[in-house]
């Protein structure tokens, strides 16, 4: 029986951001990474992605900052389908991507793209990959892309890209506060930490038992109290807003405030969804935020999708 994938010429599959509930920074390691342990959380702020058969290898973007989106072979989802063709004798495929997440945030939209498309290309090939076949390739291209390809809260090891689930309970609700300014980059940030951290001992990471107790626990106010990132003080040091917003977010009632990432979006974790809203208004109102985008974790990770959207 033929399948209705066998006969598909575009495929949309759809990835949620991720925020870091807690980002812990080793030393630098002499291959030029930072080893970490991370915590991570996908939530509901979704690309989505359709792949379609074409002529050549092409990729657009729209949405939310699709200008700052490279659309050369750069482009992660682009890159994304192109590797794992190199693994069938497929068709090329124009990527059309539809962006919600904040380019350059701290929320993994490139890799939420990327995660997107090996799913979307998956089906689109009839590879039969899914999701821990994808997972060598998704290391490959980007330390936050397996964990998007399986979303939920998982813990992060190596550069990211080792990826455990853990037991986590409840459901929580999230305001994020894109900065305006000009986005940080990962690299910048990541040599401000080294800069506050030499001359200091800088422990190997690990997950914190804090953390675990209070994901099991299962409700936001022992969450927020144990939201953690080391590169937290780096990138308020190069963006004194978000130390800002952090203040303006805790005084408005937020149960926990953090950098997500690398930065420099901030993420404020809301009790409740009532909690959530109270808090939007508070920071867009107050003029502490211009912009703010409420979403729900844990979601599940990259998946297809029946039809694209038409608009
Ligand atoms: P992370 O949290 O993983 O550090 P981020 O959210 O800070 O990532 P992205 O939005 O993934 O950052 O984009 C980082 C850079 O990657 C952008 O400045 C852009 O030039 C480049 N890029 C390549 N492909 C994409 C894509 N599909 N979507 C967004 N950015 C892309």
């Amino acid at each position: 029986m033929t399948s209705v994938l066998e006969t598909a010429s575009a495929v949309t599959a759809r990835a949620p951001a991720k925020v870091n509930l807690e980002l812990g920074v080793g030393a630098l390691r002499p291959d030029g990474f930072h080893s970490l342990s991370t915590v991570y959380q996908a939530v509901g702020v979704f690309e989505e992605v359709t792949v379609a058969t074409a002529d050549e290898w092409g990729v657009s973007v729209r949405g939310r900052d699709a200008e700052l989106v490279p659309t050369d072979e750069s482009n992660l989802a682009l890159r994304a389908a192109m590797r794992l063709a190199e693994r069938a004798a497929v068709e090329p495929v124009h990527v059309t991507i539809r962006k919600e997440i904040p380019v350059a945030g701290g929320m993994a939209g490139g890799s939420a793209d990327a995660a997107a498309t090996l799913v979307a290309c998956d089906a689109l090939w009839d590879l039969g990959l899914g999701r821990s076949g994808l997972d060598p390739i998704a290391a490959e291209l980007g330390s936050d892309v397996p964990f998007l390809l399986h979303g939920g809260t998982a813990v992060g090891s190596g550069r990211g890209e080792l990826v455990t689930p853990v037991l986590a309970r409840g459901s929580y609700h999230w305001v994020f506060v894109p900065t305006p300014v000009s986005g940080l980059s990962t690299p910048e940030v990541y040599a401000a930490f080294d800069e506050l951290s030499a001359g200091h001992d800088v422990p190997e990471p690990e997950p914190s038992p804090a953390m675990m107790a209070a994901l099991r626990q299962g409700e936001p106010e022992a969450l927020g109290v144990v939201l953690s990132n080391d590169l937290q003080a780096a990138a308020v040091r190069l963006q004194p807003q978000i130390g800002d917003v952090i203040d303006a977010a805790m005084s408005f009632g937020a149960l926990g405030a953090i950098v997500s990432g690398s930065g420099p979006t901030v993420a404020l974790l809301a009790a409740g969804q009532e909690g959530a809203i109270d808090l939007a208004v508070s920071l867009t109102a107050s003029g502490a935020a211009a912009d703010v985008i409420r979403a729900i974790g844990p979601v599940a990770g990259a998946h297809v999708i029946p039809a694209p959207r038409l608009t």
